[in-house]
């Protein structure tokens, strides 16, 4: 059902891959990304339970990238081994070089593998809706025309819509996709202290819909 269409390595040479839904007829196309941050490894347990389900008569093309920072994933910290926050480092209007702290948007916009990665694929696919999955602060937040998509995904995770997450972001992924190309971009920010199970008992909800109702 999925095949693996893109794969590129780290400079960890551990492996970031973009899967692809076999479906020929499909109505929308969705990106699902999970790891941006790698002390969030909810979102690739939630891709990955979802891939284990039945998955019959997809409406909708899925590109799922089940990890975006495998290297910080190993490190359990939040930017890649170049110590860059990835969700910093996009190639917006805004973007502006910073002090090396945790939020480090690196040496010059889109110098990371990882981001270099994210924008191949937005450059190779007609994309109408981006999900990213995130933790810790239990609400969905979105840029671009995504009010009404966020509405519906709160109402699907009982998780607060919040469309400014309350500091600046130069150079984030939402600003890039969302504002500056005009995809709708749901940021899905999980809550923290909560077991696998019951994250994915409520968030199968927001796959489901992105596979055969958006
Ligand atoms: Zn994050």
């Amino acid at each position: 059902m999925f095949k693996k269409v893109i794969s590129e390595h780290t400079i960890q040479g551990n492996e970031i891959f973009l899967l692809e839904s076999q479906n020929d007829k499909f109505d929308k196309t969705v990106l699902i990304i999970g790891v941006f941050h790698g002390e969030e490894p909810q979102g690739e347990y939630l891709i990955n339970r979802f891939l284990k389900t039945d998955l019959m008569n997809l409406k909708n093309k899925l590109l799922i990238i089940p990890c975006l920072n495998p290297d910080g994933k190993i490190k359990n910290q939040r930017q890649n081994s170049n110590l860059v926050d990835l969700n910093r480092n996009f190639p917006t209007k805004n973007w502006k070089r910073t002090e090396k702290n945790d939020y480090y948007g690196g040496e010059f916009s889109a110098s990371e593998i990882e981001t270099k990665f994210i924008i191949n694929v937005l450059d190779n696919y007609r994309i109408d809706a981006i999900l990213s999955i995130h933790a810790p602060f239990k609400i969905v937040n979105y840029d671009g025309p995504a009010k009404n998509l966020a509405n519906k995904i709160s109402s699907l995770t009982g998780y607060k819509v919040q469309s400014d997450i309350g500091y600046p972001t130069p150079g984030s992924f939402g600003t890039y996709a969302g504002v500056e190309r005009n995809i709708p971009t749901i940021t899905l920010e999980l809550p923290e202290n909560e077991t696998d199970e019951s994250l994915w008992a409520v968030n199968k909800s927001v796959f489901s819909y992105f596979a055969y109702e958006f």
